[in-house]
C-alpha cells in the first residue's frame, strides 16, 4: 500500500488519526507520491493462487519494453524479454479485497500496532476513536511494512540479524499531464532517463498521465532551491521533457513534497517460535529498482502457502521451514536490486552493456533452457531468486569464454 496515500508508517506516535491505516480504497492520494507498481510473473502466481489474477491483470497497462531516452532527445527500446514477456502497471488504489468476499475474514481498518507480547501473542491496537484493544491471534502475521512495529520485538530476541541501508539517493515524483487526451508518450513502455549518477524513469497510469519519478543523491536534490534552477537542471538533463510536464508545473510540482528515502531490509529468521512470521516489506524492504518489493511479498505468501500444504499446516513446523526456505531468496533480489540501481541509471548507457544483452538474448535463443538472461529469470519465472543469482554468475562465464574466445579466433 505504500507510499502514495496519507498514512502513517511510523509506529511511535501514540496517537492514530482517522487516515492512519485507513482503507487504501478511500484513503486520499498525495500528489506527488507513487501510485503505480510494476506486476509480474511472480507476483501473479500469487494473484492467480486466490483466483484474483484476471480481475487485477484487466486493470493493468502492459508494459513490453524500456524506452531509453538519451541527451539528444532520441529513444531506444531494450525489449525486457521475449515476445508475449510483459510486465503490468497496476494502480495501487484499484486493486479490491478479495479477502473481504469470505464469512471468515474480517478487516479493521485504523487499528495501530502498539506492541504485542511474544509469550502470549496477545497484541494492543489503538484504534482510532483513542480506545485501546487487545487481540490474541494463534499465529501474528507481520506484514506491516518496512518500518514494521511487530518486528521490535524480534530485535529483542538473540540470534536475530537484521540489517537496514539507506542509499545515498532519494526521490520525488513528477506528473506528466495527457496531450489532447492521449498519452504524452508511448505508453507500453518503461522510459528511462539515464544520466550516470541520476536517473529519471516515467510509467504509464490509466488516466493517461505518466509518472516520472527522478531518483538522485540528496545531496543534488539540495543544490535546486528555486524554480528557475529547477528548469537549468531540466534542461541541461532532460530537456525533451520541459514541454510534456509543463514549465510552470515543474517549477510547482518539484517542491511539492521534499525527496523520499529509499531503504533495503535484511533480517533473519523470519519467525518467532509458532508464533509469529514475517512477510513483505517487514521481513526484507528493498531498493525499487528491480520492481520486485511487492511481487516478493506475494510470493512469499505464496511460498508460505505452498509449505503450509507440505507439512499439514503444522505452525511449528512451517515457520521454521519458511524462514529456512525465503531468507536465502529475499536476500539475493535485496541485493539484485542494489545491482540494478546502478544499471539501470549508469549500465544502460554502455555500448558493452547493450552487446551482452544482445549475446545473452542470443545464447538465450540458441539454448532456451540452458541459458535464460538475469532479468528473464526474475521478472518472468519462478526460478528461485538466489538460484537465479546463481545460474547469472555461471552464465557470465559462459558469456566470457564464448566472446572471448571468438574475438581470439578473429584476430
Ligand atoms: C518508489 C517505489 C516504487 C516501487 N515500485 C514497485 C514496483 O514497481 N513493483 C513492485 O513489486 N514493488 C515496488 N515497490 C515496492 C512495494 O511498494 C513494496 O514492496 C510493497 O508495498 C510492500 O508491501 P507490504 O504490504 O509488505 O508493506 P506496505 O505496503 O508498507 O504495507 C504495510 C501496511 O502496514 C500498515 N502498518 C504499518 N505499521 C502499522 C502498525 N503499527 N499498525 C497497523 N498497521 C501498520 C501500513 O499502514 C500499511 O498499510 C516500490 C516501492 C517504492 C518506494
Amino acid at each position: 500500500t505504500r507510499p502514495g496515500i496519507t498514512m502513517n508508517d511510523c509506529p511511535e506516535s501514540a496517537q492514530v488519526h482517522r487516515a492512519d491505516f485507513a482503507d487504501i480504497r478511500e484513503a486520499k492520494i498525495v500528489k506527488g507520491r507513487s501510485i503505480n507498481l510494476a506486476l509480474s510473473h511472480r507476483g501473479r502466481q500469487a494473484l492467480k493462487q486466490v483466483g484474483m489474477e484476471d480481475t487485477i491483470v484487466s486493470k493493468g497497462i502492459p508494459m513490453h519494453s524500456r524506452m531509453i531516452h538519451s541527451l539528444n532527445g532520441t529513444q531506444s527500446p531494450i525489449p525486457y524479454g521475449k515476445k508475449g514477456q510483459v510486465t503490468l502497471l497496476m494502480q495501487r488504489l484499484d486493486t479490491p479485497h478479495s479477502a473481504e468476499t469470505y464469512s471468515t475474514t474480517k478487516l479493521n481498518f485504523a487499528h495501530k500496532l502498539l506492541n504485542w507480547s511474544t509469550e502470549t501473542g496477545a497484541m494492543t491496537f489503538l484504534r482510532a476513536d483513542g480506545a485501546k484493544e487487545e487481540i490474541q491471534a494463534d499465529l501474528i502475521v507481520g506484514c506491516d511494512g518496512a518500518f514494521s512495529a511487530i518486528r521490535k520485538q524480534f530485535l529483542r530476541q538473540s540470534r536475530f540479524n537484521f540489517s537496514q541501508t539507506y542509499i545515498p539517493h532519494g526521490y520525488l515524483e513528477l506528473t506528466m499531464p495527457p496531450i489532447n487526451g492521449e498519452f504524452a508518450m508511448k505508453p507500453n513502455y518503461l522510459h528511462i532517463w539515464p544520466r550516470n549518477t541520476f536517473m529519471m524513469i516515467a510509467l504509464p497510469n490509466l488516466d493517461k498521465t505518466f509518472t516520472c519519478t527522478l531518483f538522485m543523491p540528496f545531496d543534488e536534490f539540495e543544490n535546486v532551491t528555486t524554480g528557475d534552477q529547477v528548469i537549468e537542471f531540466f534542461q541541461k538533463y532532460f530537456p525533451d521533457t520541459i514541454p510534456l510536464i509543463g514549465a510552470d508545473a515543474l517549477k510547482r510540482d518539484y517542491f511539492r513534497l521534499p525527496a523520499q528515502a529509499m531503504v533495503s531490509v535484511k533480517c533473519s529468521p523470519y519467525h518467532l517460535s509458532d508464533k509469529c512470521v514475517l512477510m513483505g516489506d517487514a521481513a526484507h524492504a528493498v531498493v525499487p529498482f528491480y520492481g520486485q518489493g511487492m511481487n516478493a511479498g506475494f510470493e512469499d505468501c505464496l511460498v508460505f502457502n505452498e509449505i503450509m500444504d507440505q507439512l499439514n499446516e503444522d505452525f511449528s513446523a512451517v515457520l521454521p521451514e519458511y524462514t529456512r526456505v525465503r531468507v536465502p531468496d529475499d536476500h539475493a533480489i535485496a541485493d539484485l536490486a542494489m545491482y540494478n540501481y546502478v544499471e539501470m541509471r549508469s549500465h544502460v548507457n554502455s555500448k558493452w552493456f547493450l552487446f551482452r544483452k544482445y549475446v545473452d538474448n542470443t545464447l538465450h535463443m540458441i539454448m532456451p533452457r540452458t541459458v535464460i538472461p538475469l532479468y528473464t529469470m526474475v521478472t518472468f519465472t519462478r526460478i528461485r531468486y538466489h538460484e537465479a543469482v546463481k545460474r547469472w554468475h555461471w552464465q557470465d562465464k559462459v558469456r566470457h569464454y564464448i566472446v572471448h574466445s571468438s574475438l581470439y579466433k578473429g584476430l
